[in-house]
């Protein structure tokens, strides 16, 4: 069915594998919500789902994606070549475009309530936004995590024009400032879109950080985040 996509499968295979035999491979097209592609074995059968944003790409891209994947599957390093060819398609203008229309379409976003059981974001935004905005940045959907990540504490969504923030920092034991920090900083992604530079996304530009430099807790927050990395560094060992 997509014998020429399999035959670059099987050639990457062939390319990265060493001594592994080569799996036979099934590769389909899934309406996947953005850009977005998986590959796994089971018993001795490569599957690989691609996006269906790629059904049109031209066969270098799709080569360039085979060795990107199978790298990844084999935990071997990504030959430089094809992860700049696919990486460079990846962020062409009209593959961006096609990726954010399948997530916007596909997607399904949770959205929870602004106000936590301490701090409501809404207000908190809002506060933000005449102190350091002067009152001038669009005000996007805002919302607490539904699950407690510590790992990502904050997160600006461009396609949803959301930020959500870990609902670990809806606690008393959080300081008002440090939650502030982590909205401030989405809120300065909203202000500094990312900027593409030699093919690579740049999302905390010299302004950015600049600006970022200006709250009057930076120095403290940067303190907080290191406690929680060690926290988390912690927690790790004591599961593991
Ligand atoms: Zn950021």
């Amino acid at each position: 069915m997509n014998s020429d996509l399999e035959k670059l499968f099987t050639e990457a295979f062939r390319l990265l594998g060493g001594t592994r035999p080569i799996p036979p491979v099934e590769v389909r097209f899934y309406p996947y919500a953005g850009l977005h592609h998986t590959i796994r074995l089971r018993s001795g059968r490569a599957y690989v789902r691609l996006s269906d944003i790629c059904r049109d790409s031209p066969a270098d891209v799709q080569r360039a994606l085979a060795f990107v994947l199978v790298a990844r599957l084999l935990s071997k390093r990504i030959p430089a070549a094809h992860e700049k060819l696919y990486r460079e398609y990846s962020l062409k203008p009209e593959i961006q475009r096609a990726s954010d229309i399948a997530r916007r379409r596909r997607g399904r976003k949770m959205v929870s309530s602004a106000q936590g059981s301490v701090y409501d974001l809404d207000r908190m935004f809002a506060r933000l936004n005449r102190r350091y905005f002067q009152g001038e940045l669009p005000t996007p959907t805002l919302t607490w995590s539904q699950r407690r990540t510590r790992r990502i504490l904050g997160h600006h969504d461009r396609v949803y024009e959301t930020i959500t923030i870990s609902k670990t920092l809806d606690s008393p034991e959080v300081p008002e400032w440090f939650t502030e920090y982590i909205m401030y900083h989405e809120m300065l992604h909203i202000k500094h879109p990312a900027r593409v530079m030699n093919g690579r996304r740049y999302y905390h530009t010299g302004a950015f950080r600049s600006d970022e430099r200006r709250f009057p807790h930076y120095d403290e927050a940067q303190r907080w985040l290191e406690r929680v990395a060690r926290q988390r560094r912690t927690s790790r060992a004591r599961a593991a």
